[in-house]
């Protein structure tokens, strides 16, 4: 079972990994966008976790709707309404359960990653954080292990994409040969889900 200290440390861990990989993340979003995705992240991510040794949630569903309505709140880009729902969707499908399954937990993560397509109007292969997220949820059934992976690979995958979402969507064929920013930070999220459960 997957208890609140489990979805703390994986917002924890997400933010490590974020400090970790901005200039990684920045320098992705040179070519194809605004050159402000990890900076952006960092910004969010220190505020999520800022935000929760503050209000210390008793469960894993406040846990994340927290942690998503802090991203909303500070991050400007794209990515914040984004990256918010997916979190704060998936807070609210755990309802306020003390400990979620794993398969509860997917089927949660599958809802938020939903509310992500339905706000951003995101298809799989359009190149933004969707084409690393839908293959994530569609392995966690599995592993957090095969999610990473899955999600990794999403990622990458991006690379020999036009973008059709986003700021990127406006360099048209140009967009060809960049791995997105979004997908390759949906990534560290996967991967952080592993971190946590190891810790
Ligand atoms: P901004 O583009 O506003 O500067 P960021 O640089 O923080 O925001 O985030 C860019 C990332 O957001 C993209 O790489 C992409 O993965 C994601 N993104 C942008 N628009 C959409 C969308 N409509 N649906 C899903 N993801 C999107
Ligand atoms: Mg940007
Ligand atoms: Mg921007």
């Amino acid at each position: 079972m997957l208890d609140t200290d489990f979805f703390r440390r994986w917002m924890t861990a997400t933010a490590a990994a974020v400090d970790r990989e901005a200039e990684r993340l920045t320098a992705l979003d040179s070519p194809i966008g605004d050159a402000d995705h990890g900076s952006n992240l960092q910004r969010g991510f220190t505020a999520v976790v800022a935000t929760l040794e503050k209000e210390a949630p008793g469960t894993p569903g406040t846990v994340l709707v927290l942690a998503g309505r802090q991203l909303i709140s500070t991050v400007g880009g794209a990515s914040g309404p984004l990256y918010g729902t997916l979190l704060r969707r998936t807070g609210k499908a755990l309802g306020e359960a003390a400990e979620v399954g794993e398969e509860q937990f997917a089927d949660a993560l599958r809802a938020g990653v939903d509310a992500v397509m339905a706000l951003g109007g995101a298809a799989p292969g359009d190149k933004t954080m969707v084409d690393a997220l839908v293959p994530a949820v569609d392995a966690l059934g599995d592993s957090f292990t095969a999610a990473g992976a899955a999600a990794e690979q999403g990622a990458e995958a991006t690379t020999a994409l036009q973008a059709r979402k986003g700021r990127a969507s406006y360099l048209g064929e140009r967009s060809i040969g960049h791995q997105d920013p979004g997908a390759t930070s949906s990534a560290l999220l996967i991967a952080a889900l592993l971190e946590a459960a190891e810790d």
